[in-house]
């Protein structure tokens, strides 16, 4: 059992770390993917929030949709709550893409708290990456796309954390002006 907070979030940092660990990210200097789960978790940690399975859930967010990692291993090493966390956090990869960004905004508001601040921060995160760089072969429509779909996904999560909801709003009216 996990007896302290700093091993319990160094814990979920170091299997992220591994799990991620041939991965990059789609900017065009292809950051190493294992960045945007801590930097979510660390936009959490910043915004005042101090529950520790949902700044876990927040580096482990990505590990169960985009590598061999299954929700059983989290429990395992994580728990049950941060297992139903990540759980929530976790697109169907059977499902065509624009379905599961479809049910994304769909299913937002039905999420648990905790899983609304990881999808809140996740958001926030790719976004700022979007503003600070297009990755490689995306139109400019696209990344206007992708603001769009994502309000809509963060609308459905709203009523958590105002500092996150805040510093989304200050996005989406630079982007996608005031509506
Ligand atoms: P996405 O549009 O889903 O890619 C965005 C995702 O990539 C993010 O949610 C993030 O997910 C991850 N990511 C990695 N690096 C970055 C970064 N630097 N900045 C922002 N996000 C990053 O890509 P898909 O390839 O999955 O495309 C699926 C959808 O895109 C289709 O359903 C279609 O609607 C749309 N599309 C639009 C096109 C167009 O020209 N308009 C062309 C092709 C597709 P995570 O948090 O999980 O890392
Ligand atoms: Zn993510």
């Amino acid at each position: 059992e996990i007896t302290s907070v700093p091993l319990a979030l160094l814990r979920a940092a170091d299997f992220a770390a591994r799990k991620h660990r041939d991965q990059r990210r789609k900017d065009p200097v292809q950051t190493p993917y294992i960045n945007h789960p801590l930097g979510v978790a660390l936009l959490l940690a910043e915004s005042g929030v101090e529950d520790v399975a949902t700044l876990q859930a927040a580096v482990l967010h990505d590990t169960v949709e985009d590598t061999d990692t299954s929700l059983e291993e989290i429990e395992r090493e994580f728990g049950t709550l941060v297992r139903r966390i990540v759980d929530e956090c976790t697109d169907d990869k059977a499902l065509p893409k624009a379905e599961r960004k479809r049910l994304q905004i769909v299913n937002a508001p039905h999420k648990s708290n905790q899983a609304k601040h990881v999808k809140l921060a996740d958001k926030l995160y790719n976004l700022r990456d979007l503003q600070h760089a297009t990755p490689n072969g995306w139109t400019p429509e696209r990344v206007h796309e992708y603001f769009v779909w994502a309000r809509k996904v963060t609308d459905g999560c709203r009523g958590v954390n105002a500092s996150i909801e805040q510093q989304l709003d200050t996005i989406y009216a630079q982007v996608l002006g005031h509506v």
